[in-house]
C-alpha cells in the first residue's frame, strides 16, 4: 500500500500528533470540520503504526462504498484487496483487508458472533456526533470492552459539536483539526417574503438568484424529493448545468459522479449524507430549505414515524459550511432568520427520540446485556424503560419465563423489522395469517399523517366525500378501500389531474406519496427478511387477528347501556367520532391509538371478537375460576370461568370442564 499525504489537507499538519495519541492513549477523539481529512486519512496513520485490522464505521451505506473506494484509490490498491467495505448483502473484502469499512449497524450485528472484537485492533467510530442508537450502543459496547482489550485501538472522529462528552466518557484526548474555512454569506429567503409555491419553486428562484458560475449543493428531505427537484430544474434548461442526484438507493456509479470532474456549472441535490459524511467537492453555494427527515417515536401514535422537520441550528450551519471550502460561499436558507434562531441548537441523540421498547429489543436482539447496567452516554430514563419492557411482554417479544428478558423467537423476529415492535409484531402476525399484504397497507397507513383532510372550513364536504371509503365494522378496512380508490385513480388520471383529484375530495396528496413511499419499503425490507407478502383482499377477520396481536392494550369492552369503552389497566374512552363506528359501537372494540383530549379518545377502530383476543393474547389473559360442582349429566367436575386481558372480562362467564384446566 502506497500511503502519502496531501499536504492541502488540514489533517497532514497534525499528523504527528494524531499518531503520537494514538501511540500513547487507548482512545482518541478527533474533532474537525467537515472535508479536513478525517474519515480518509485517519486508517491510512493507523495503517502506518502498524495496524492491520482497522474497522472503519459509517451511518451509512453509501458513504462506507464510497469511503472505501476514495481510501483504495489513494492507496493505489484494488478496492476489496487491502482496502475493502461490508455493508448488508454487500461484502467487499478479502483476507487481505486492513481497512474494513462497514456500517455501524453491521458491526454492531458482528458483536454477536465475536464478543471481544477479537479480529479487530483497532475501531475509528466516525461520525459520532451523528449520535444514532448504534453509535450509543458501540460506543457504549466499547466502554465496557476496553479493560479487556487492552491491545484494542479506538478513534472516534466527530465534526465539531459537542466533542467534548466522547472525550469525557474514554477519558481520552482531543486533538482538533481546524479547516481552512473562508465566510459564508447566508441569506434568508422564506416563501412568505418570496412568495414561492411550494419548496421547488423556492429552490429555483433561489438558484436564479445565485451567480450562474459555481457548483450548488441542495439539501434534500429524500430520495423522492430529490427526484422530483430534478425533474424540476431539468425542466428550467439552464445552460451548461448539469442536474445531479445523491441519495443512498442512487446506483454506485452515479454516486461517484459528484467526484469526478466537470465542464460548466453543477447543481447536487442531496439528501442529509452531504452534510457530514459526504464531501462534494468544489460546492460554493448551498440552498437549504430546512427540513430532514427525523425518526421520532410519536407519544401520540405510539409508533416510530419519519417525519419531516426542521434541522437544528447546529445542522444548518454544518450545511451552510459545505460551500465555505474552496472559497467565499452564499447559503441561501429557505426559511427565515426568527425560524431559524427559534431551532433547537442541537438534534436529540436518537435514543432520545426513539420508543425505549424497540431499543430495549435490539440491546436484547445484540446481547448488549441490563439496560441498567449499560453505560450510556444519555441513559434513558426508568420510567421509559419499564413502559418499554411492558410493551415487549405484551408483544409477546420477551419470555417472561426466562428471567423476563430472553428474546422469544417472535422477539428475534421483531428486531430485524425496521418499524415500530406494536407495527413489527403486526407484520410477523399478518404473515403467518397469510394477509400480509393487506397489512402492510394499513401499517403503513398508521407510520403516517392521516391522508384524508378535513379542513375546518368544509368539515361536511370532506366527510361527505371521506365517507365513500367507510367500512361499517373497521376503520382499518377503510384504509385498503382508501388505498384501492387511490391506486385506480392514479392509474386512470395523468398526475396532474390525480392531484386536482385529490385536492377536490380532500385528499392529502403528500402523505399520499408519503403513503405509498412507506409501503414500498416496508414490502421490500419485508421480503428482504423472507415474509410473503402477497395480493390484496385477504378474508378480514385474519387481517383483524394480525393488527390485534399489536393492539391487545387498546382492546375496549363498551357498557352495555353507554358508549364509554372499558379498556386495559381501567382506563375509560370513548370512540372518536370521525370514526365509521362512532354511531353504532360494537361491544368489543381494538383501536389503533388511544388520545388524550380532555377525555380519552379511541382512535382508527375496530369490531373485533372476544376469543380472538383469548387467543391472541394467551400469554396475557387471566382466568378465575368459580363454583365447581360435580355435573353428573357430564361425569366431569365443571366450574365457571372469566378470561380477564389487563382487567377486561372478555369472557364475563363461561361453563368449563375444571378436570381440563
Ligand atoms: P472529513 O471526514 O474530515 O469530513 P474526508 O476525509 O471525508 O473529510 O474528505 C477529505 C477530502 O477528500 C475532501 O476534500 C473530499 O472532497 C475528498 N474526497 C473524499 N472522498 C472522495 C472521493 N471519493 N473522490 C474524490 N475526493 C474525495
Ligand atoms: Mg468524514
Amino acid at each position: 500500500m502506497k500511503i502519502s499525504y496531501d499536504p492541502a489537507l488540514p489533517i497532514t499538519d497534525r499528523h504527528d500528533d494524531i499518531a503520537a495519541a494514538m501511540r500513547d492513549h487507548q482512545v482518541v477523539v478527533v474533532a474537525g470540520e467537515t472535508g479536513s481529512g478525517k474519515t480518509t486519512q485517519l486508517p491510512k496513520i493507523a495503517y502506518e503504526l502498524g495496524r492491520r485490522a482497522i474497522a472503519h464505521t459509517q451511518p451509512r451505506r453509501i458513504a462506507a462504498r464510497s469511503v472505501a473506494k476514495r481510501i483504495a484509490d489513494e492507496c493505489e490498491v484494488d478496492l476489496g484487496a487491502e482496502v475493502g467495505y461490508a455493508v448488508r448483502f454487500d461484502d467487499q473484502t478479502s483476507e487481505a483487508t486492513a481497512i474494513r469499512l462497514v456500517t455501524d449497524g453491521l458491526l454492531l450485528a458482528e458483536l454477536q458472533r465475536d464478543r471481544r472484537l477479537s479480529r479487530y485492533d483497532t475501531v475509528i467510530i466516525d461520525e459520532a456526533h451523528e449520535r444514532s442508537l448504534s453509535i450509543d450502543f458501540l460506543l457504549g459496547y466499547l466502554k465496557q470492552l476496553l479493560p479487556r482489550r487492552p491491545d484494542l485501538k479506538v478513534v472516534i472522529t466527530s465534526a465539531t459539536i459537542d466533542v467534548e462528552r466522547f472525550a469525557e466518557m474514554f477519558d481520552a484526548p482531543v486533538i482538533e483539526v481546524s479547516g481552512r474555512t473562508y465566510p459564508v454569506e447566508i441569506r434568508y429567503r422564506p416563501p412568505a417574503e418570496t412568495g414561492a409555491d411550494d419548496e421547488l419553486d423556492a429552490i429555483a428562484q433561489a438558484v436564479s438568484e445565485l451567480p450562474t458560475e459555481g457548483d450548488i449543493l441542495v439539501f434534500l428531505s429524500g430520495e423522492r424529493e430529490i427526484r422530483d427537484a430534478t425533474d424540476h430544474l431539468n425542466g428550467k434548461k439552464y445552460p451548461r448545468t448539469e442536474i445531479l442526484p445523491l441519495y443512498g438507493r442512487l446506483a454506485a456509479a452515479d454516486q461517484q459522479k459528484i467526484f469526478s470532474s466537470h465542464p460548466g456549472r453543477r447543481i447536487v441535490l442531496a439528501t442529509n449524507v452531504a452534510e457530514t459524511s459526504l464531501t462534494v467537492p468544489g460546492i460554493r453555494y448551498v440552498i437549504d430549505p430546512g427540513l430532514a427527515r427525523i425518526s421520532r417515536f410519536s407519544q401520540r401514535l405510539k409508533v416510530q414515524r419519519l417525519p419531516i422537520e426542521p434541522i437544528s441550528q447546529a445542522s444548518a450551519s454544518q450545511r451552510a459550511g459545505r460551500c465555505g471550502r474552496v472559497a467565499d460561499g452564499i447559503c441561501i436558507r429557505l426559511y427565515s432568520e426568527e425560524d431559524h434562531d427559534s431551532r433547537p441548537e442541537f438534534t436529540d441523540p436518537e435514543i432520545q427520540r426513539t420508543n425505549l421498547a424497540s431499543v430495549l429489543l435490539q440491546m436484547a436482539s445484540l446481547d448488549l446485556g441490563d439496560i441498567k447496567d449499560f453505560p450510556f452516554l444519555d441513559p434513558p430514563d426508568s420510567r421509559a424503560v419499564s413502559d418499554g419492557l411492558n410493551l415487549l411482554y405484551e408483544l409477546g417479544a420477551l419470555d417472561t419465563k426466562k428471567g423476563g428478558r430472553a428474546l422469544t423467537k417472535i422477539g428475534r423476529r421483531m428486531s430485524t423489522l425496521p418499524t415500530d415492535p406494536r407495527l413489527a409484531r403486526m407484520l410477523l402476525a399478518a404473515d403467518q395469517l397469510g394477509c400480509l399484504g393487506d397489512v402492510l397497507v394499513i401499517v403503513s397507513a398508521m407510520s403516517i399523517q392521516d391522508p384524508r383532510e378535513r379542513p375546518l372550513e368544509h368539515q361536511q364536504a370532506a366527510d361527505e366525500m371521506h365517507r365513500r371509503f367507510r367500512e361499517p365494522d373497521s376503520d382499518f378496512l377503510s384504509y385498503l378501500t382508501l388505498w384501492k380508490y387511490i391506486r385506480e385513480m392514479r392509474d386512470e388520471l395523468s398526475s396532474s389531474a390525480f392531484r386536482r383529484l385529490c385536492r377536490d375530495e380532500f385528499l392529502h396528496w403528500l402523505r399520499i406519496r408519503e403513503w405509498q413511499d412507506v409501503h414500498a419499503q416496508l414490502r421490500r425490507t419485508a421480503k428482504e427478511l423472507g415474509l410473503k407478502p402477497g395480493a390484496l383482499g385477504a378474508d378480514p377477520d385474519r387481517v383483524h387477528q394480525a393488527l390485534l396481536s399489536g393492539l391487545l392494550s387498546h382492546v375496549g369492552l363498551r357498557d352495555t347501556d353507554g358508549r364509554e369503552y372499558l379498556g386495559a389497566r381501567q382506563a375509560k374512552f370513548m370512540i372518536f367520532p370521525g370514526s365509521g363506528l362512532a354511531k353504532k359501537p360494537p361491544r368489543m372494540v381494538m383501536v389503533a391509538e388511544l388520545v388524550e383530549t380532555g377525555r380519552l379518545w379511541g382512535r382508527t377502530a375496530a369490531k373485533i371478537q372476544p376469543e380472538w383476543a383469548e387467543e391472541v393474547g394467551a400469554h396475557l389473559v387471566n382466568h378465575v375460576y368459580s363454583e365447581p360442582h360435580w355435573s353428573r349429566r357430564r361425569g366431569a367436575v365443571m366450574a365457571r370461568e372469566k378470561v380477564l386481558l389487563f382487567g377486561i372480562p372478555l369472557i364475563a362467564d363461561r361453563l368449563v370442564q375444571y378436570g381440563k384446566i
